[in-house]
């Protein structure tokens, strides 16, 4: 087990609804204004106390900090360094996204696992770094379409899961995971509420507490699919993508 004394992020508790938009590499500045602003101004009168958060693009991180500080709407990075600094070109250490007013982090995205050949060790490393910067690292995981067909859709989730269930319960109580079958991500092909509920629940029994650690479902949530995919009882809110790029829409999923 991984030394967890450093650990400076909170607790997250499964109680309040979690709604987190991930803009992937969308946006500028003038498209982001807008949206910022549709969004808070949506959630001013949003019927449930669900907690919205937006991942924008790194770039973005200071126009999200200046928009959304003082209102309700959080806002979070799509990937983070395993290391804290030094000659890494290009990444983008947890410090530096604390410094811009984040406080979450997605890690281990599928297109960051598939493209970027990031490994289940490294991904645990990324929500470690995370942890220990104050952030909450949102553990992405999901089996491919090949994989669910051979029958592994567990095993693949508990292959990714275990590096970072390593970690301690100490840690894993302060990070999220979000299921994201590799299949529904911008497909348009959901998975049912049960199918969702039947990965979550694998999900919920191998986490130290049942109070923690909410589990996230992503996978091409609409307005007309998430309150019956939230309703799950393991399911504790969602990760979405496309959809979080149009406020009426995000908002909608997440009331
Ligand atoms: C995602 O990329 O995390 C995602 C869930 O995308 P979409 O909602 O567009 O399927």
């Amino acid at each position: 087990m991984t030394d967890t004394k450093q650990i400076t992020a909170p607790l997250i508790a499964r109680s309040q609804c979690l709604v987190m938009g991930n803009w992937k590499m969308n946006g500028s500045m003038s498209f982001n204004n807008q949206l910022l602003n549709d969004i808070v101004m949506g959630a001013a009168s949003l019927a449930t106390s669900a907690q919205l958060v937006v991942c924008v693009p790194s770039p973005y991180l200071a126009q999200a900090c200046e928009r959304l500080s003082g209102t309700p709407v959080q806002w979070g990075a799509q990937d983070v360094s395993v290391h804290t600094k030094g000659a890494f070109t290009g990444e983008i250490g947890a410090g530096m996204l604390t410094d811009f007013g984040c406080r979450w982090v997605l890690v281990g995205h599928s297109e960051r696992r598939t493209l970027h050949a990031e490994s289940d060790a490294v991904v645990a490393q990324k929500a470690l770094a995370a942890l220990n910067a104050g952030l909450t690292p949102v553990v992405c995981v999901g089996e491919s379409l090949q994989e669910r067909d051979a029958g592994l859709a567990e095993a693949v989730i508990k292959r990714q899961l275990a590096p970072v269930l390593a970690l301690g319960a100490e840690a894993v109580m302060r990070l999220v995971v979000a299921y994201e079958p590799v299949w529904a991500i911008g497909t348009g092909r959901t998975a049912s509420a049960q199918q969702a509920q039947d990965i979550h629940a694998v999900i919920r029994r191998l986490l130290p507490s049942s109070d923690h650690t909410p589990v996230l479902y992503g996978g091409s949530v609409k307005p007309d699919n998430a309150k019956t995919l939230f309703a799950m009882p393991d399911i504790d809110g969602g990760l979405i993508g496309g959809a979080s790029l149009v406020a009426t829409d995000f908002l909608a999923i997440a009331s």
